[in-house]
């Protein structure tokens, strides 16, 4: 069978994809030859996931559609990047741009309040159109300084509730066992295999 992700992410990818079981064929937005991704207009994660997943299950019907939307709260910086994870060093920021400028502004803002919290939110299309929304958090608090080499995007700056590592120190399998997109897509598959 095959499930549809709507996404171009890496490090999304290979998350999903060591979890899925492989009777599951997983296709993404690489496999597309002409795709346009919609712009991330929404409010909320939420908002964005359905927005990504109905722009593809346009194109793609009657198969399984996958889309999620993911971002980091920061509770100093008012619950910022949220929605503006990926872009909240700028446009076509880079994940170390972004990581040094939660850095920056916390130590400017608010260095003591460092508690944070991963949101995913994931919609789900079935092959027969049914819409169905699968959520997860990871809590933690934001590091001093990034440290480790795995993951991607914020993971060098965040440490899990529980732990005294960041998330690029603990590695894939670690963080795959507790991660706020983890917790949905275990969600969802659970509800298909019932
Ligand atoms: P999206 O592709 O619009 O959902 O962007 C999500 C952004 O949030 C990513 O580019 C990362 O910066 C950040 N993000 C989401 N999930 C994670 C994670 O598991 N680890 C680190 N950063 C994440």
């Amino acid at each position: 069978m095959e499930i549809w992700i709507a996404t171009t992410n890496q490090g999304k990818l290979k998350e999903i994809k060591a979890l899925v079981p492989s009777h599951f064929e997983i296709k993404s937005l690489q496999d597309m030859r002409a795709y346009t991704p919609p712009e991330e207009t929404g409010k909320t994660f939420e908002e964005n996931a359905r927005i990504k997943a109905k722009s593809l299950k346009a194109v793609k019907p009657n198969v399984w559609i996958m889309a999620e939307d993911s971002g980091l709260e920061v509770k100093g910086l008012n619950n910022m990047p949220g929605v503006f994870s990926a872009r909240y060093a700028g446009d076509n920021a880079r994940d170390v741009e972004n990581c040094a400028k939660v850095l920056k502004m916390l130590s400017i803002r608010s260095p003591l309040q460092r508690e944070a919290q991963f949101k995913c939110a994931m919609i789900v299309y079935s092959p027969e159109g049914t819409e169905s929304l699968y959520e997860g958090v990871m809590k933690g608090q934001i590091a001093k300084d990034m440290r480790g080499k795995g993951g991607f995007g914020y993971d060098t700056v965040f440490i899990p509730e529980g732990s005294d590592k960041t998330l690029a120190e603990l590695g894939d399998a670690e963080k795959n066992k507790i991660s706020h997109r983890a917790q949905a897509l275990k969600s969802f598959l659970s509800s298909i295999t019932q």
